[in-house]
């Protein structure tokens, strides 16, 4: 029997990761005795790291959440269909990768109201962030997404994965053409790190907010800074908003689900988002 079970995230670099405080308030309101640390593992140490068996569980950050798929044993849907695994789960039968960033985004805008099905949605990158919320939003039947990339050739990729999992209309444009664009849209999602608050790395301008419907939603993976120039420009103009850090919560709330099975007792998921949530943006 384990005395105090661990988790932790991996990779690198991880100063500023938020993951430790948030599990660790999780495992505290539930009564669980489980510890939750942050490990910096480099691209070398990966396959070692997977064979340490003394964590129970762990969550996979950037670089890793592509390169562990080789060492995982099974996916589960949202992984298999992405490629990325940023939740893994140490079975008898060997390691279970799973995705949850999908789907805590996908929670994060139900809790605002919204949902990809039957919606218009716009997704600024073509980065890893970007291709998860494309297939899910593919999957989840939404009506129409734009791709707004500058590199085509990226855009494109995550066109013919998403078309692979569910054929829906996709196009793909860059940032200047989305202010002439014909169609409007009802969820526009930020997968940049425009807005991060790294020096001359933001937005040049908002014009591209008129493409939006009125009280539309505009969603910001960003999760270091809750009121990004953009952020703030949505609600100048009276659209709907959301930060990365509500995403970053609810996947790892599920991520908890994963860990502690039928000891996460869901029905009591709202409302301990919503306290871990408010204690991280204190
Ligand atoms: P990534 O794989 O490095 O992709 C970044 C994307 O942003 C790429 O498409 C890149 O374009 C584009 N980009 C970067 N700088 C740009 C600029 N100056 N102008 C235009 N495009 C630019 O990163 P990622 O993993 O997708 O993460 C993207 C963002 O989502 C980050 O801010 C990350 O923190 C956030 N995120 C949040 C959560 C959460 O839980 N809230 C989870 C995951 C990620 P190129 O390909 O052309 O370089």
């Amino acid at each position: 029997m384990v005395a105090c079970e661990r988790y932790a995230v991996i990779g690198f670099p991880l100063e500023h990761t938020l993951s430790p405080a948030i599990h660790n308030s999780v495992f505290s309101k539930l009564d669980v005795p489980a510890i939750y640390e942050k490990a910096v593992v480099k691209k070398s140490e990966l396959e070692g790291f997977c064979r340490d068996e003394t964590l129970q569980g762990f969550n996979v950050t950037i670089p890793h959440k592509e390169a562990i798929v080789k060492f995982l044993s099974r996916l589960e849907e949202d992984a298999k269909i992405s490629g990325a695994v940023n939740t893994v789960l140490r079975t008898p039968t060997g390691l279970l990768g799973y995705n949850t960033d999908m789907q805590g985004l996908l929670l994060a805008i139900r809790r605002l109201g919204f949902d990809y099905k039957d919606s218009r949605i716009a997704v600024i990158g073509s980065g890893g962030a970007a291709v998860g919320v494309v297939i899910k939003a593919a999957m989840e039947g939404a009506k129409s997404i734009t791709i707004i990339a500058r590199n085509e050739g990226k855009a494109e990729a995550i066109r013919a994965k998403a078309i692979a999992a569910k054929n829906v209309d996709i196009q793909i444009c860059r940032l200047a053409g989305l202010a002439y664009a014909e169609e409007k849209f009802d969820i526009l999602v930020n997968a940049t790190p425009l807005g991060m608050g790294r020096a001359g790395d933001d937005f040049q301008d908002f014009s591209f907010l008129k493409s939006m419907t009125n009280g539309a939603l505009v969603y910001d993976m960003v999760y270091n800074n809750w009121e990004t120039g953009l952020i703030r420009e949505a609600k100048a103009q009276g659209l709907v908003t959301g930060n990365g850090l509500s995403m970053l919560v609810s996947q790892a709330l599920l991520a908890d689900g994963i860990f502690l099975g039928d000891r996460f007792p869901e029905e009591r998921a709202g409302e301990i988002f919503e306290q871990v949530y408010n204690e991280v943006v204190k």
